[in-house]
């Protein structure tokens, strides 16, 4: 009878009553159960077939489920689709259970709270965060960020205003986020791939949290940690992910290391689409890595590496000493290759410390995983050695003086484990020899048992004299002595059949027997010891975990210093000098990723400066030209020198920039699929909110969503806005040739176009920079070269003319008619209507394909004449 008994089900739900946002794995037997809508979700997620159980004459019950064996996979599917599941054990040996068999939750699993390779990526962190609502702070709302990696067991505390969230979590993307329930914190809509999980208010109170933190971290007072007064908000929202982490994990919570504590200003804020359009850490097409700045720069050795990599990319520095002191230590590795291929090399010992240190502290690493821990610590004395002779002074010595490679932590998993310890005890050797007496005693009776079973086999082939009689073992039998048929006659009447098998019979004997029970019962006592050998060690580790965090941050960053050396070596990067002062100045810069798309020395570099009263640039060209390139690769070169990174060009000065703002028009935007003015529109909004003088703006074809007349008056609005009320450094690129006029307006602002070169009908591309302004745009030619058929190319030369033609009759072009000092309004331009000019006559009558191109200047400096007289 396969009943669900009713007492099972009232177990079931007191449980599930608890676990009401998860989808219960429900432990019974060799299966995970789930019930009800559980069951439903997991069919329906996990394509598992619908069953149903009699729930003891009530009504049927939905049921679906899962082995136990195979658990792994399917937990990972339902995680990665963004739900939580909680593993309910059975907590007593099911056959001394009187009545029901005891159940608890041992463990939720959520996208942000995992600990299995399979839901990790290691490259990049799993955060969890904890957003406190918005407080009013000194001048700005401010809100408090707690962001955990259970999975490497970094802690952040971070304080920012309100209006830097967006950004912040771009940067972190953490996997889950917890929120107080109704809460006044608005989530940024880009953040919808990330899981919301509604907590109590009261959780995010300070105070209490206050408590729960110094208990945490075993100090008196918060001081300590290098908490301050200033960060209440982020303390509270820590609370609440501790409290919350304790309850996913009723063993205990993970082993978290002392919070790093970020306040505002000590880095720069990247917003969603700036991260982007300069294409940072994800594609704009298909949003992997390739393409992107961290793809040219990621040669780390190490996951650890890798991850910083990438939060440096993220997080760049805005005060120049920091800044300095990287460059410096780059700049010492860059200077000896020696060290810094040693210093490579010696990395590649290293594996994932960060992680194998918080599986350890979790109890959660299998022998082998310990083993890479102690053979990665093994390797971090050649780390040091590389490093000794560049670390004369600076971050470098700086990490040798508080070296530390837990020595003996990593001689005492190596002396205690096998060289190549498996996966789980007992399958294969996990304890060395010579590290316990009592297991190598156990493994002397084991082995002499088996010596002795071995004999068995010769005695009793001389006894016998069945030459071909064998000794074997099965998991169902035990040992046995096997006698294919021929020999059947043969047999002595002490021998016991067992088995009967295709081509013979399998016996036992009393002294076969007697052999394997000593074999048997050492082999499993010697599994059980070398499992409390294991744990030991194990739990050593895991009590040096605030130490294998701290070697994991140094390994981590000596990985992306000399990842930076190693790049700039490679590609030809020069050390920029980092500034106080405003101006920007970059000589030979080229775009670190466009240029390794072609062949060497085929990219051409660009200079640009930049300084207070020449600060906005106007960049004109046909379209093809170079204007995106080269707009992004000053913002990612500003970018690179403030992470520490060398750059792109044979010389950088770099004034110290508190944000980059890059935008980029609706339809040059081809990811987000909305080309909606509105986005548009909302995000070149912030930028005039948000950035100061020290900020770099980089806007690339704003204004293009909409009709020409609007999106000339916009960027018009928009560029004078910037020179006047903002002050920063400013590129703006745009086919609007239009806006070069604003030069005779703006005295900060200078044109620069990237120059083309025409040849008869064709034009050439030379992408270099030069002043002034493009007079037209070239896009007939661009059309000509992308393939059009000629004789659509020559019926859009036609019509070309002919609108022209028509623009100036109604005196609509913008370049005779926009006003000086008052910029156009829409009104003004579109509603503009002249009464027939003659010079409009006489143009509407020309017949431009029959015309020489001399027949046609003459006429045009006729035209042009008699058009000033009537002007
Ligand atoms: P625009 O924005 O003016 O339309 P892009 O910046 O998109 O032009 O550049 C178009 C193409 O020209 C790029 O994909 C690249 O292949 C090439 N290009 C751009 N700048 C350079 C350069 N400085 N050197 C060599 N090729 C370049
Ligand atoms: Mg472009």
């Amino acid at each position: 009878m396969t009943t669900v008994q009713t007492p099972l089900m009232q177990q079931y739900r007191e449980i599930k009553a608890r676990h009401q946002n998860a989808i219960l794995f429900f432990r019974m037997g060799e299966f995970y159960e789930m019930f009800y809508e559980d069951a439903d979700t997991a069919s329906r997620v996990l394509g598992l077939t619908l069953t149903a159980r009699n729930n003891g004459g009530a009504a049927e019950v939905p049921l679906a489920g899962v082995p136990v064996k195979a658990a792994g996979d399917y937990v990972r599917r339902l995680v990665q689709q963004g739900f939580r599941v909680a593993i309910c054990e059975q907590v007593e040996d099911p056959r001394l259970a009187k009545g029901v068999v005891r159940r608890e939750v041992i463990e939720t699993v959520t996208p942000g709270v995992a600990y299995s390779d399979d839901l990790l990526d290691g490259g990049r962190n799993n955060f969890i965060c904890a957003v406190s609502s918005p407080v009013r702070g000194a001048g700005a709302d401010l809100v408090g960020i707690a962001a955990a990696d259970v999975s490497t067991g970094e802690l952040r505390l971070i304080t920012t205003p309100a209006t830097e969230l967006d950004p912040l979590l771009a940067r972190i993307a953490p996997r889950e986020i917890l929120l107080a329930v109704g809460s006044t914190q608005p989530l940024p809509p880009s953040r919808s791939d990330a899981l919301i999980t509604e907590r109590e208010l009261w959780e995010f109170d300070e105070a209490l949290a206050r408590d729960d933190i110094a208990r945490q971290f075993s100090v008196l007072s918060l001081d300590g940690l290098g908490v301050d007064a200033g960060d209440g908000l982020a303390v509270g929202a820590a609370g609440a992910l501790l409290r919350y982490l304790r309850e996913l994990q009723p063993a205990g919570l993970p082993q978290l290391a002392r919070p790093l504590i970020e306040r505002p200003g000590g880095v720069m804020p990247l917003d969603e689409m700036t991260r982007r359009n300069l294409e940072l850490v994800e594609s704009l097409r298909g949003g992997g890595s390739e393409g992107t700045l961290l793809s040219v720069l990621d040669r780390t050795g190490t996951p650890m590496g890798a991850r910083l990599l990438r939060h440096w990319i993220l997080a760049p520095l805005t005060t120049r000493a920091a800044i300095d002191a990287r460059l410096d230590a780059v700049e010492r590795l860059a200077g000896d290759p020696a060290a810094r291929e040693g210093l490579r090399d010696a990395l590649d010992d290293v594996r994932d410390v960060e992680r194998l240190g918080a599986k350890a502290a979790a109890g959660r690493s299998t022998p082998r995983e310990l083993r890479a821990l102690g053979d990665s610590l093994a390797a971090l004395p050649a780390v040091a050695n590389a490093v000794q002779r560049v670390a004369t002074g600076g971050r470098l010595a700086e990490m040798l003086d508080a070296w530390d490679d837990a020595a003996e932590l990593a001689s005492h998993i190596r002396a205690t484990l096998v060289e190549r310890p498996p996966i789980v005890v007992g399958e294969e050797t996990t304890i060395a020899p010579g590290v316990d007496p009592d297991l190598d005693a156990l493994r002397e009776l084991r082995d002499g048992g088996r010596d002795a079973i071995a004999r068995i086999q010769s005695d009793e082939r001389t006894r016998t004299g069945i030459t071909s009689l064998k000794v074997g073992f099965n998991k169902v039998f035990g040992y046995y002595i096997e006698v294919t048929k021929s020999n059947l006659h043969l047999v002595p009447t002490d021998y016991q059949r067992r088995q009967t098998i295709t081509n013979g019979e399998r016996f036992v004997t009393p002294a076969l027997k007697e052999h394997e029970e000593r074999v048997l019962s050492a082999a499993e006592r010697i599994e059980a010891r070398e499992r409390e050998l294991f744990e030991q060690v194990r739990a050593a580790a895991g009590r040096e975990v605030a130490r294998l965090q701290g070697i994991a941050r140094v390994v981590a960053e000596l990985d992306v210093l000399a990842t930076f050396a190693d790049v700039a070596a490679r590609e030809g990067y020069t050390r920029p000098t980092i500034t106080d002062e405003f101006d920007l100045d970059i000589v030979a810069g080229r775009h670190p990723v466009v240029e390794r798309m072609m062949p060497r020395d085929k990219f051409i570099p660009n200079d640009l400066h930049l300084v207070q009263d020449a600060r906005m640039i106007i960049l004109t060209g046909p379209n093809m030209a170079g204007k995106s390139t080269v707009l992004r690769q000053i913002g990612l070169i500003a970018l690179m020198a403030q992470i520490g990174s060398f750059v792109p060009a044979a010389s950088a000065r770099i004034g110290v920039i508190d944000r980059i703002f890059t935008r980029v028009g609706a339809s040059d935007n081809l990811v987000r699929g909305q080309s909606t003015f509105m986005v548009e529109m909302s995000e070149t909004s912030a930028i005039l909110h948000t950035a100061t003088a020290r900020s770099l703006v980089l806007l690339d074809e704003i204004g293009r969503g909409t009709a020409t007349y609007d999106g000339v008056s916009i960027a018009w609005a928009v560029t004078e806005h910037v020179h006047e009320k903002i002050g920063c450094k400013t590129v703006f690129a745009t086919h609007y040739h239009e806006l070069t006029q604003l030069a005779d307006e703006l005295t900060a602002l200078r044109n620069y176009n990237v120059a083309i070169r025409e040849v008869g009908e064709q034009i050439l591309f030379l992408h270099r920079l030069q002043p002034g302004g493009a007079d037209r745009s070239y896009g007939i030619e661009v059309g000509r070269l992308a393939g059009l058929p000629q004789p659509v190319i020559a019926r859009a030369r036609e019509m070309l003319a002919l609108l022209e033609g028509e623009q100036l009759a109604r005196g609509e072009q913008l370049g005779v008619r926009a006003p000086r000092k008052q910029p156009a309004s829409t009104d003004q331009l579109g509603l503009f209507a002249a009464p027939p000019h003659p010079v409009v006559e006489r143009l509407a009558s020309v017949d431009v394909n029959a015309m020489t191109p001399l027949d046609a200047l003459t006429l045009l400096a006729r035209l042009s004449d008699e058009a000033r007289r009537h002007a």
